[in-house]
């Protein structure tokens, strides 16, 4: 894996991607720039346990996607499928520690939109977390600073997190896709190219 130093952070971007979106991209591309990042994985999700999800497409398309959108990326952005193949249901404290002794000579760090950082003391081990891994913070639109609760407001304050105010958002949600899909729009413009491709190829099994 090549010579990283203890300051490089190799930073875990956590979610459902499905489909995986420009303004995944866009976001990815914006934390590898930032000085101490090394590196960032985008960290396929079997299945969030405080969200309710409905139906989501298997590990391995989504994971696919991923694959596709980030063939010829230049920035140092990677697709991990660590998650999909731990035992379920998978923790992100869990993941992270597993992730630390498979890889020892790598600082994992967290990527998380404001949204989730308004609940982050309800996630499973959040102290652990907090004190063993350099969280970073993107805003999202309807989760402003002001928001937050004074529990999460002192968080910020903690050496280890990163509130990330300049972080481009684009107003683009793997939703909104899925809708255009299942009323026969094209999703082009909002995924890269041979994203919107494939799912246009597989549309027989996928978002329908
Ligand atoms: P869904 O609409 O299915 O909830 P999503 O578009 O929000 O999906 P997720 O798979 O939940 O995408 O996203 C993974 C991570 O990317 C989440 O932590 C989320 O905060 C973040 N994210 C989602 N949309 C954007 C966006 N437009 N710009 C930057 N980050 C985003």
């Amino acid at each position: 894996m090549g010579n990283i130093s203890s300051q490089d952070i190799t930073l875990i971007y956590g979610g459902t991607f499905d489909p995986i979106h420009n303004g995944h991209i866009m976001l990815a591309r914006y934390v590898a720039s930032l000085p101490d990042v090394k590196e960032v994985w985008l960290m396929i999700s079997p299945q969030n346990p405080l969200k309710q999800t409905s139906r989501i497409s298997d590990d391995r398309t989504r994971l696919k996607m991923a694959s596709i959108a980030l063939e010829d990326e230049e920035a140092p952005i990677r697709v991990s499928d660590f998650e999909t193949l731990l035992p379920k249901p998978t923790y992100t404290a869990e993941t992270l520690r597993r992730l630390s002794q498979k890889y020892p000579e790598r600082r994992f760090g967290l990527l998380i939109g404001s949204d989730n950082w308004l609940c982050f003391d309800l996630w499973r081990e959040a102290p652990y977390i907090l004190s063993h891994h350099p969280i970073f913070i993107y805003p999202r639109p309807g989760y402003e600073a002001g928001d937050y609760r004074p529990e999460a407001l002192s968080a910020i304050e903690h050496p280890g997190v990163t509130y990330l105010e300049n972080a481009p958002l684009a107003d683009i949600s793997s939703t909104h896709i899925r809708s255009l899909l299942a009323a026969g729009i094209s999703p082009e413009g909002l995924t890269p190219k041979p994203v919107a491709d494939f799912i246009l190829e597989n549309h027989e099994r996928l978002y329908r």
